[in-house]
């Protein structure tokens, strides 16, 4: 396989897919989109419609959120999809995927992931990308507990979300 694609007047163009449920985009999300958008020549950030999830965020809102919070990344696009990954990764005619790894608990879910998309298409690659240590704990869903009992995120997620998050539960001490 070769993972250097063409892309119309672009030949040799690396597109790279970030998927995820981003609900909602947090600082460990936002460093792999930085890390890799230096590594790939573009990024797309995918999110996932889940609807067997039962998200906080739309995902109007995700997509949003996360458009404000790369604008300044030329190469990242934000764009999201209801579909099995491979199909959507063939129609972005897209070959990698770049998911983060936290810690030995990601490990396992991520390593099914990534057979079973490579057993559906076998010119898939999964690149994964090791957390900065001092995002290594940190989680959406973390995020979204502490934001509910209206304690302080500010050092967890852009100020967009945090706005975004008192939205939802109110400002209380946030
Ligand atoms: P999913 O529901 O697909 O796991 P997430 O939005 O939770 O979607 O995460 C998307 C990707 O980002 C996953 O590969 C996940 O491991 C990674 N990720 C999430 N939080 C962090 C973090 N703090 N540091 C590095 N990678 C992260």
């Amino acid at each position: 396989m070769n993972p250097i694609i063409e892309i119309g007047d672009q030949p040799g163009l690396r597109v790279a897919v970030y998927p995820g449920s981003f609900d909602p985009v947090t600082n460990g999300h936002l460093d792999i989109i930085h890390r890799a958008a230096k590594v790939f020549d573009k990024l797309i950030v995918a999110v996932l419609n889940n609807t067997s999830k039962n998200p906080l965020f739309s995902v109007e809102e995700r997509t949003e959120l996360l458009w404000q919070v790369t604008r300044d990344l030329p190469n990242v696009e934000i764009d999201s999809f209801r579909d099995l990954l491979i199909n959507y990764m063939k129609k972005k005619n897209a070959h990698l995927i770049v998911r983060g790894l936290r810690a030995v608990s990601d490990f396992e879910y991520e390593l099914q992931l990534a057979s079973t998309n490579r057993k559906l298409c076998e010119d898939i690659e999964t690149f994964f990308m090791t957390s900065t240590p001092k995002y290594s704990y940190l989680s959406s869903s973390i995020v979204k507990e502490i934001a509910r009992f209206h304690g302080p995120v500010a050092d967890l997620v852009p100020p967009e979300v945090e706005q975004a998050l008192r939205g939802k539960y109110g400002s209380g001490s946030l």
